[in-house]
């Protein structure tokens, strides 16, 4: 950096060389990927080479909406499925504030000084409406950032659940032939993101702290049912007792649901994200469900029923997008709606209208 050569606010533009010279570079970047020059197979053959740019360019590829951009993620997804499957998927949820991404960062640590190498994506419902609250914030997971064995990926943004969702399923393929064998994807404890989640992993982990007051709440019967493992984090200090009281009430909580398909007996570990107490011991409980499933082929079962959920998603949303996007319909679409807000017309009589025009142009 070229320092000012007088202490003038005309040297301003100096000062701010660096700045735009950092700038430059992400410029070059995105009109790199806006650009034809870029192809899939280039892409593709850095991200097999453990380039990090390249595997961030090619889910920026997926998370795009162009058309373009959309066709060459494509074609990287399709040279990656050789490559996908070779992971260990772990979903990971609990309320704001239960301690996820110290977690993460803590439990990723220990996977990277296993020798692992950890993906990190999340799946965030408020970043479809706005900035998303998880994995947004630069300062969170310092030292997992920093880990050259860990990629950590903020929650893409989109329109619906199920298309951010989507984009995630697509980039833990990519990541997997980016040679990342332990795959974590964050999510907050709260709406429709955990039924998400859970159909795209091999385990899911409920962090939960002693206390706060939904240990039997039937609302959270839903996502403690689809747990694989609940951990009452933050057990240190005073709350060490609280986190142990926690354990047994969980314990007999679990008594009360039904077996699971993997067969699998769920388990309450307690743990400290902050001085890592128990955290290994979490792996260990990972490890030894991923080896109980392994031998009682749920875990192929499992990841080939997701395949074939995500199938029938990929249709769904593609019809519905395709639906939507038809001329005929969005032409009819708000005076037909309008008609059923205002009571002038059967809900049922616009929707065949609206679908009728929709096939007539299909299917002339
Ligand atoms: P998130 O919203 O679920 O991602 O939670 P954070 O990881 O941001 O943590 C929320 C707060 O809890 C922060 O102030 C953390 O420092 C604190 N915290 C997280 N884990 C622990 C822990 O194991 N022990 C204690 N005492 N505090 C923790």
């Amino acid at each position: 950096m070229k320092a000012p050569k007088k202490a003038s606010a005309l040297n301003e533009i100096e000062g701010v060389l660096p700045v735009q010279s950092i700038g430059a570079k992400a410029i070059a970047n995105f009109k790199r990927i806006k650009s034809k020059r870029i192809d899939a197979t280039e892409i593709f053959e850095g991200l097999r080479t453990g380039n990090m740019a390249s595997l961030s360019q090619a889910i920026t590829l997926i998370e795009s909406t162009q058309p373009k951009h959309q066709a060459l993620a494509n074609d990287i997804i399709q040279n990656c499925l050789p490559y996908a499957n070779q992971s260990v998927r772990i979903g990971i949820t609990g309320i704001p504030g239960v301690g996820k991404s110290t977690f993460i960062e803590a439990f990723g640590k220990h996977l990277t000084q296993l020798g692992k190498k950890v993906a990190v994506l999340a799946i965030d419902p408020s970043s479809s409406l706005s900035r998303g609250s998880i994995l947004g914030d630069k300062t969170r997971m310092e030292e997992l950032v920093k880990d050259p064995n860990a990629f950590i990926r903020p929650s893409a943004s989109g329109t619906s659940l199920g298309g951010v969702a989507q984009k995630t399923r697509e980039s833990i393929m990519l990541c997997e032939a980016a040679g990342y064998d332990t795959i974590l994807i964050e999510t907050v404890g709260v709406g429709q993101s955990e039924t998400a989640v859970h159909s795209m992993v091999d385990f899911f982990l409920l962090l939960k702290i002693a206390g706060a007051g939904d240990e039997l709440q039937g609302i959270k019967r839903g996502i403690m049912e689809m747990a694989d493992l609940i951990v009452i984090n933050k057990a240190d200090g005073d709350n060490i007792n609280k986190a142990k009281l926690a354990k047994t009430e969980f314990n007999r909580a679990l008594h009360l649901f039904p077996n699971k398909p993997s067969e699998w007996t769920p388990q309450v570990l307690t743990c400290s994200a902050m001085t890592h107490d128990g955290i290994a011991d979490i792996w260990q409980n990972i490890m030894a469900y991923i080896n109980f499933v392994q031998e009682n082929h749920f875990f192929q079962t499992n990841r080939n029923q997701q395949n074939f959920f995500w199938m029938q998603e990929t249709i769904n949303a593609h019809l519905k997008n395709n639906f939507y996007q038809q001329p005929a319909v969005k032409q009819a679409f708000d005076e037909l709606s309008n008609a059923v807000k205002n009571n002038e017309l059967s809900p049922f009589v616009a929707a065949n209208r609206l679908l009728d025009k929709y096939f007539k142009n299909i299917n002339p």
